[in-house]
Protein backbone atom coordinates (compact mmCIF):
# COMPACT_ATOMS: atom_id res chain seq x y z
CA UNK A 1 0.00 0.00 0.00
CA UNK A 2 1.42 3.37 -0.73
CA UNK A 3 2.34 5.32 2.25
CA UNK A 4 3.14 8.88 2.93
CA UNK A 5 6.43 10.27 4.04
CA UNK A 6 8.66 13.23 4.84
CA UNK A 7 8.82 15.60 1.61
CA UNK A 8 12.63 15.76 1.94
CA UNK A 9 13.06 11.87 2.04
CA UNK A 10 11.95 12.15 -1.64
CA UNK A 11 13.44 15.35 -3.85
CA UNK A 12 14.39 13.16 -7.00
CA UNK A 13 10.92 11.86 -7.07
CA UNK A 14 8.81 12.98 -9.87
CA UNK A 15 4.76 13.98 -9.25
CA UNK A 16 1.74 13.13 -11.08
CA UNK A 17 -0.92 14.58 -10.62
CA UNK A 18 -4.52 13.49 -11.79
CA UNK A 19 -4.60 16.28 -14.14
CA UNK A 20 -2.02 14.42 -15.94
CA UNK A 21 -3.09 11.44 -15.97
CA UNK A 22 -6.34 12.43 -16.66
CA UNK A 23 -4.72 13.68 -20.07
CA UNK A 24 -2.32 11.41 -20.58
CA UNK A 25 -5.45 8.75 -20.97
CA UNK A 26 -7.29 11.21 -23.08
CA UNK A 27 -4.70 12.27 -25.36
CA UNK A 28 -0.97 11.34 -24.87
CA UNK A 29 -0.06 13.99 -27.89
CA UNK A 30 -1.45 16.67 -25.56
CA UNK A 31 0.03 15.87 -22.44
CA UNK A 32 3.02 16.04 -24.41
CA UNK A 33 2.36 19.58 -25.64
CA UNK A 34 1.46 20.60 -22.09
CA UNK A 35 3.54 18.71 -19.51
CA UNK A 36 6.85 17.78 -21.96
CA UNK A 37 7.40 20.44 -24.06
CA UNK A 38 5.56 22.83 -21.36
CA UNK A 39 3.35 24.91 -23.76
CA UNK A 40 0.53 26.75 -22.32
CA UNK A 41 -2.19 27.62 -23.32
CA UNK A 42 -5.21 30.71 -22.60
CA UNK A 43 -7.41 29.44 -19.64
CA UNK A 44 -11.67 29.75 -21.15
CA UNK A 45 -14.02 31.69 -19.58
CA UNK A 46 -15.73 28.60 -17.99
CA UNK A 47 -12.28 27.60 -16.62
CA UNK A 48 -11.68 31.66 -14.71
CA UNK A 49 -15.50 30.91 -13.26
CA UNK A 50 -14.86 27.84 -11.99
CA UNK A 51 -11.52 28.67 -10.28
CA UNK A 52 -12.99 31.94 -8.78
CA UNK A 53 -15.86 30.06 -7.53
CA UNK A 54 -13.63 27.29 -5.55
CA UNK A 55 -11.76 30.39 -4.49
CA UNK A 56 -15.05 31.63 -3.08
CA UNK A 57 -16.11 28.36 -1.32
CA UNK A 58 -12.46 28.16 -0.11
CA UNK A 59 -12.90 31.74 1.72
CA UNK A 60 -15.87 30.35 3.60
CA UNK A 61 -15.05 26.94 4.10
CA UNK A 62 -11.13 28.16 5.59
CA UNK A 63 -12.92 30.67 8.22
CA UNK A 64 -15.53 28.47 8.91
CA UNK A 65 -12.93 25.54 10.26
CA UNK A 66 -12.70 28.00 13.16
CA UNK A 67 -15.81 29.77 13.68
CA UNK A 68 -18.41 27.07 12.66
CA UNK A 69 -20.36 29.78 11.06
CA UNK A 70 -20.76 30.82 7.24
CA UNK A 71 -19.77 34.26 5.60
CA UNK A 72 -22.74 36.00 4.97
CA UNK A 73 -23.89 35.61 1.31
CA UNK A 74 -23.14 39.22 0.21
CA UNK A 75 -19.35 39.15 1.52
CA UNK A 76 -19.05 35.97 -0.32
CA UNK A 77 -20.38 37.60 -3.64
CA UNK A 78 -18.74 40.70 -3.15
CA UNK A 79 -15.43 38.13 -2.97
CA UNK A 80 -16.48 36.48 -5.71
CA UNK A 81 -16.82 39.57 -8.50
CA UNK A 82 -14.05 41.24 -7.23
CA UNK A 83 -11.80 37.93 -8.03
CA UNK A 84 -13.61 37.23 -11.54
CA UNK A 85 -12.55 40.88 -12.60
CA UNK A 86 -9.13 41.11 -11.47
CA UNK A 87 -9.03 37.70 -13.30
CA UNK A 88 -10.06 39.22 -16.99
CA UNK A 89 -7.86 41.96 -16.35
CA UNK A 90 -4.63 39.96 -15.63
CA UNK A 91 -4.83 37.25 -17.50
CA UNK A 92 -5.62 36.61 -21.12
CA UNK A 93 -8.82 34.61 -21.22
CA UNK A 94 -10.04 32.83 -24.28
CA UNK A 95 -14.11 33.17 -24.31
CA UNK A 96 -15.67 31.22 -26.98
CA UNK A 97 -18.10 32.04 -29.38
CA UNK A 98 -21.43 31.98 -27.16
CA UNK A 99 -19.62 33.18 -23.61
CA UNK A 100 -19.50 36.28 -22.41
CA UNK A 101 -17.68 37.26 -19.50
CA UNK A 102 -21.14 39.70 -18.41
CA UNK A 103 -23.20 36.19 -18.69
CA UNK A 104 -20.27 34.05 -17.02
CA UNK A 105 -19.64 36.17 -14.04
CA UNK A 106 -24.24 36.55 -13.34
CA UNK A 107 -23.76 32.58 -13.47
CA UNK A 108 -20.75 32.59 -11.07
CA UNK A 109 -22.99 35.01 -8.77
CA UNK A 110 -26.31 32.30 -8.65
CA UNK A 111 -23.87 29.41 -8.50
CA UNK A 112 -22.57 31.38 -5.02
CA UNK A 113 -25.62 31.67 -3.63
CA UNK A 114 -27.17 28.06 -4.55
CA UNK A 115 -23.78 26.67 -3.16
CA UNK A 116 -24.36 29.17 -0.21
CA UNK A 117 -28.05 28.46 0.93
CA UNK A 118 -27.82 24.52 0.00
CA UNK A 119 -24.90 22.97 0.57
CA UNK A 120 -22.86 25.15 2.92
CA UNK A 121 -24.83 25.28 6.53
CA UNK A 122 -24.70 21.62 6.26
CA UNK A 123 -20.70 21.50 6.17
CA UNK A 124 -18.36 21.36 9.04
CA UNK A 125 -14.56 21.26 7.40
CA UNK A 126 -11.79 20.13 8.85
CA UNK A 127 -8.97 20.90 5.68
CA UNK A 128 -9.64 22.84 2.74
CA UNK A 129 -7.57 22.79 -0.02
CA UNK A 130 -5.36 20.51 1.40
CA UNK A 131 -2.35 19.32 -0.63
CA UNK A 132 -1.43 15.50 -0.24
CA UNK A 133 1.69 13.96 -1.62
CA UNK A 134 1.61 9.87 -1.60
CA UNK A 135 4.67 8.00 -2.17
CA UNK A 136 3.94 4.83 -4.31
CA UNK A 137 6.88 2.96 -3.36
CA UNK A 138 10.35 2.85 -2.62
CA UNK A 139 11.09 1.84 -6.32
CA UNK A 140 8.58 3.52 -8.43
CA UNK A 141 9.80 7.09 -9.90
CA UNK A 142 6.29 9.15 -9.83
CA UNK A 143 4.64 10.30 -6.25
CA UNK A 144 1.08 11.10 -6.41
CA UNK A 145 -0.06 14.98 -5.69
CA UNK A 146 -3.04 16.53 -5.51
CA UNK A 147 -5.62 18.72 -3.55
CA UNK A 148 -8.53 17.71 -1.29
CA UNK A 149 -10.77 20.37 -2.05
CA UNK A 150 -12.62 19.56 1.24
CA UNK A 151 -12.31 16.84 4.01
CA UNK A 152 -14.93 17.35 6.66
CA UNK A 153 -15.05 16.92 10.24
CA UNK A 154 -15.84 13.15 10.41
CA UNK A 155 -13.40 12.62 7.74
CA UNK A 156 -15.86 12.81 4.35
CA UNK A 157 -13.81 13.15 1.37
CA UNK A 158 -15.58 16.04 -0.94
CA UNK A 159 -15.27 17.29 -4.43
CA UNK A 160 -17.19 20.45 -5.17
CA UNK A 161 -17.91 20.79 -8.79
CA UNK A 162 -20.31 22.94 -10.96
CA UNK A 163 -21.87 20.58 -14.00
CA UNK A 164 -24.24 21.97 -16.55
CA UNK A 165 -26.61 19.23 -16.25
CA UNK A 166 -26.40 16.60 -13.33
CA UNK A 167 -24.37 13.67 -12.88
CA UNK A 168 -25.21 10.39 -13.62
CA UNK A 169 -24.18 8.16 -10.57
CA UNK A 170 -22.73 5.29 -12.22
CA UNK A 171 -20.30 7.71 -13.88
CA UNK A 172 -19.27 9.26 -10.40
CA UNK A 173 -19.22 5.85 -8.92
CA UNK A 174 -16.27 4.91 -11.40
CA UNK A 175 -15.00 8.65 -11.60
CA UNK A 176 -10.73 8.25 -10.92
CA UNK A 177 -10.42 11.72 -9.28
CA UNK A 178 -12.59 10.61 -6.69
CA UNK A 179 -10.68 7.14 -6.80
CA UNK A 180 -7.37 9.58 -6.15
CA UNK A 181 -8.90 11.38 -3.43
CA UNK A 182 -9.50 8.07 -1.58
CA UNK A 183 -6.27 6.39 -1.88
CA UNK A 184 -4.65 9.08 -1.09
CA UNK A 185 -6.95 9.71 2.29
CA UNK A 186 -6.21 5.76 3.43
CA UNK A 187 -2.37 6.18 2.46
CA UNK A 188 -1.94 9.42 4.32
CA UNK A 189 -4.05 9.07 7.85
CA UNK A 190 -4.05 4.92 7.51
CA UNK A 191 -8.01 4.50 7.98
CA UNK A 192 -10.92 4.52 5.19
CA UNK A 193 -12.46 8.15 4.65
CA UNK A 194 -15.71 8.48 6.58
CA UNK A 195 -17.62 9.07 3.38
CA UNK A 196 -16.94 9.97 -0.10
CA UNK A 197 -18.82 12.76 -2.00
CA UNK A 198 -19.75 15.17 -4.88
CA UNK A 199 -21.08 19.12 -3.86
CA UNK A 200 -22.90 19.58 -7.11
CA UNK A 201 -23.87 23.07 -8.57
CA UNK A 202 -26.18 22.48 -11.80
CA UNK A 203 -25.99 25.43 -13.60
CA UNK A 204 -29.51 25.53 -14.35
CA UNK A 205 -31.27 29.07 -15.01
CA UNK A 206 -31.72 28.98 -11.37
CA UNK A 207 -28.44 27.07 -10.30
CA UNK A 208 -29.93 24.13 -8.15
CA UNK A 209 -26.97 22.35 -5.23
CA UNK A 210 -26.96 18.15 -4.81
CA UNK A 211 -24.76 16.45 -2.81
CA UNK A 212 -24.17 12.99 -4.14
CA UNK A 213 -22.53 10.32 -2.09
CA UNK A 214 -20.66 7.84 -3.67
CA UNK A 215 -18.14 4.87 -1.91
CA UNK A 216 -14.57 3.39 -3.16
CA UNK A 217 -13.15 0.00 -1.96
CA UNK A 218 -9.23 -0.54 -1.41
CA UNK A 219 -10.15 -2.58 -5.00
CA UNK A 220 -10.86 0.01 -6.12
CA UNK A 221 -7.53 1.79 -4.73
CA UNK A 222 -5.43 -1.09 -5.92
CA UNK A 223 -6.68 -1.11 -9.49
CA UNK A 224 -5.98 2.41 -9.39
CA UNK A 225 -2.56 2.20 -8.31
CA UNK A 226 -1.82 -0.39 -11.44
CA UNK A 227 -3.52 2.20 -13.81
CA UNK A 228 -1.02 4.48 -12.99
CA UNK A 229 2.21 2.28 -12.99
CA UNK A 230 1.29 1.11 -16.33
CA UNK A 231 0.80 5.24 -17.95
CA UNK A 232 3.94 5.68 -15.93
CA UNK A 233 5.74 3.39 -17.87
CA UNK A 234 3.96 4.56 -21.30
CA UNK A 235 5.13 8.13 -19.99
CA UNK A 236 8.38 6.93 -19.99
CA UNK A 237 8.59 5.33 -23.23
CA UNK A 238 7.82 8.73 -24.45
CA UNK A 239 4.93 7.21 -26.60
CA UNK A 240 2.56 10.35 -27.57
CA UNK A 241 0.12 9.23 -29.97
CA UNK A 242 -3.03 11.68 -30.46
CA UNK A 243 -6.63 10.26 -29.77
CA UNK A 244 -8.93 12.27 -31.88
CA UNK A 245 -11.65 10.05 -31.08
CA UNK A 246 -14.05 11.94 -28.88
CA UNK A 247 -15.35 15.24 -27.49
CA UNK A 248 -12.15 16.31 -26.34
CA UNK A 249 -10.71 17.09 -29.37
CA UNK A 250 -11.86 19.77 -30.81
CA UNK A 251 -10.79 23.17 -31.41
CA UNK A 252 -13.41 24.15 -27.95
CA UNK A 253 -11.56 21.88 -25.84
CA UNK A 254 -7.83 21.30 -26.97
CA UNK A 255 -5.79 24.08 -26.91
CA UNK A 256 -3.18 22.57 -29.16
CA UNK A 257 -5.74 22.35 -31.93
CA UNK A 258 -4.55 24.80 -34.62
CA UNK A 259 -0.75 23.08 -33.50
CA UNK A 260 -1.58 19.72 -34.22
CA UNK A 261 -4.12 20.07 -36.45
CA UNK A 262 -3.31 22.63 -38.71
CA UNK A 263 -1.18 23.47 -41.14
CA UNK A 264 2.21 23.82 -39.35
CA UNK A 265 1.53 20.64 -37.57
CA UNK A 266 3.27 18.64 -34.73
CA UNK A 267 6.26 17.20 -36.50
CA UNK A 268 8.05 20.10 -35.70
CA UNK A 269 7.52 19.12 -31.76
CA UNK A 270 6.81 15.62 -31.74
CA UNK A 271 9.52 13.18 -32.51
S1 LIG B 1 -6.07 18.22 -31.42
FE1 LIG B 1 -6.91 16.24 -30.77
S2 LIG B 1 -5.29 14.70 -31.21
FE2 LIG B 1 -4.34 16.76 -31.24
S3 LIG B 1 -3.55 17.08 -29.16
FE3 LIG B 1 -5.61 17.98 -29.23
S4 LIG B 1 -6.97 16.33 -28.53
FE4 LIG B 1 -5.02 15.37 -29.09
Amino acid sequence: MPTTAPLERQPEKRRLSFTQLNMFLRCPRQYHYRYVLGIRTPVSGAMVQSRVWHETVERNYRQKIASHADLPLEDLQAFYAERFDEALRVEKVAFESDESAGALKDEGLAIVAAHHREIAPGVQPLFVEKQFRVSLGMDFPYELVGVWDLVEQDGTVCDNKAYSKAPRQQDLDRDLQLTVYSLAYRATFGELEKGLRVDAVIKHQTPKAIQIPTRRTNRDCQWLLGLIEEVARAMDQQVFFPNPNGWHCAPRFCGFWDRCMGPTNHQQEVK
